[in-house]
């Protein structure tokens, strides 16, 4: 039982659902009591456990027709249709409020599709608990949450049981352990409230560290928008891109570097995919995406590269 409230929390790692366990975290180290509080509150999802467990065979993800409305009259996505390839990373970019967190969202099924459906290796997700989904998946968000307790303890929240190897494999792939060991207390090193300042690089470098110990076949990447150095900024990108090597990648993508690096850019205007392909077709085809990409520009010439 414990073991399946520890993976139902495991499941809560998106920076929404953190938001809420965050205030039920403060203060404390995770306990049973605190789990059973977040599984039995009235905003909790309702259980779908009895459902059969998604069976993931190349993790190829789908959206079919999907349609969504977080309130009726305003139409979010708008029958929309892609395939994310096995392996492969997609890239989501487009003006704010275009849709693409939502996109996101459904992958988690924080929210059930209108019409339409999505179908990871032929399944509806609709159909499977919402545990096996999660459990598959690793989602990294711009708001990187790390709980009050170790270095060690927030990068092994991301899998049951890791072993101290396992935890400074993933660091040292996240290029976080030179970092970590430069501190007077390394892995035991406290973090979150109260805790040791990480800088903005570092904390994502953990948060990536505790997804590829994970180990998920699907990883859902919302980057973050905020400048970092450009020290970061390097080991951040490469922590990205081996967190997203021979994965099935969905990243709502801000940086140059994963935008042009993508398998498959993604248009993403008003609830639509208004134009899709890679960075040089796009570029060329003069439509939405060049227009875009010229406008963000001027920002994109900055050190940090961002767009
Ligand atoms: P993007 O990530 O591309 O900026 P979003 O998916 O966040 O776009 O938002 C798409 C639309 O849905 C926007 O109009 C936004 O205001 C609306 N929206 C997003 N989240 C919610 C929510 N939780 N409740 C109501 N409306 C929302
Ligand atoms: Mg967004």
């Amino acid at each position: 039982f414990v073991s399946f409230i520890t993976a139902f929390l495991l499941a809560y790692e998106p920076a929404k659902r953190l938001a809420r366990v965050n205030i039920d975290l403060s203060g404390m180290l995770i306990g049973a009591r605190m789990l059973l509080e977040i599984v039995d509150s009235p905003a909790s999802e309702p259980d779908d456990s009895n459902k059969p467990a998604l069976k993931l065979t190349h993790a190829q993800v789908e959206f079919r027709d999907v349609t969504f409305a977080y309130r009726p009259e305003q139409p979010v996505l708008k029958s929309m249709n892609f395939i994310g390839p096995p392996g492969k990373v997609t890239a989501l970019v487009g003006p704010s409020g275009g849709g693409k967190s939502t996109i996101l969202s459904l992958l988690l099924r924080f929210y059930e599709v209108g019409e339409g459906a999505v179908v990871i290796d032929g399944q509806q997700i609709s159909d499977c608990s919402r545990v096996s989904l999660r459990r598959q998946t690793a989602y990294v968000g711009q708001d990187v949450y790390l709980f009050r307790g170790s270095i060690r303890e927030n990068i092994a929240f991301g899998k049951l049981h890791a072993t101290e190897e396992e935890i400074v494999a993933a660091a040292r792939a996240a290029f976080a352990h030179d970092f970590i060991v430069g501190f007077p207390q390394g892995y035991d090193t406290p973090v979150g409230e109260h805790g040791t300042q990480l800088s903005g690089g570092q904390r994502q470098r953990v948060a990536i560290a505790r997804a590829l110990i994970k180990d998920a076949p699907i990883i859902l990447l919302d980057e973050a928008t905020a400048a970092l150095d450009s020290e970061s900024e390097k080991f951040v990108q490469e922590a990205i891109a081996r967190l997203c090597r021979d994965r099935t990648t969905i990243v709502i993508a801000h940086r140059l570097h994963t935008i042009m690096h993508a398998d498959q850019i993604l248009v993403v205007e008003d609830g639509e995919i208004v134009e899709s392909g890679v960075h040089g077709d796009l570029l060329r085809k003069g439509g939405r995406y060049a227009a875009f990409f010229r406008l963000q520009q001027d920002e994109a010439a900055r050190p940090s590269r961002h767009i």
